[in-house]
């Protein structure tokens, strides 16, 4: 991943850290989790995500004006420049890609929307 400072691809996630969850700009008190790649591997934490995106869908769906799912955030401010730089504060990358797989992630973003009955039109997905 680029590094917004240097602009080199140097720009790596952290061993550990915190991945926040953001749906159409909607993030819940539990919308988060703790990852540790040192003990836990990549389905590990996919399984996590799935477990909060359960959960997340599972209350929004008893919203009065639901809105299509467009926007899509996995987010995490757990990342360093391999050149040391420091990374403007408040500075949050995208997890996709990195440790979870985006194809899977659509599937799994399909198969809960359904689910619960909501509409899924990706316009974003960070
Ligand atoms: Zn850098």
């Amino acid at each position: 991943m680029y590094c917004p400072k240097c602009l080199n691809n140097s720009l790596c996630m952290k061993s550990k850290g915190t991945i926040f969850i953001l749906i159409n700009s909607h993030k819940t008190t539990t919308s988060q989790f703790l990852y540790n790649l040192a003990r836990e591997e990549e389905e590990d934490i996919f399984e996590h995500l799935e477990e909060k995106f359960e959960e997340f869908f599972h209350w929004y769906k008893g919203f009065e004006n639901k809105e299509k799912i467009s926007k899509v955030e996995v987010i995490s401010s757990d990342f360093s420049c391999e050149n040391k730089c420091i990374l403007p504060p408040g500075s949050r990358f995208s997890a996709i890609g990195i440790i979870i797989d985006k194809k899977q992630f659509i599937n799994l973003l399909t198969k809960l929307t359904k689910k619960h009955n909501l509409r899924l039109s990706l316009e974003s997905l960070e």
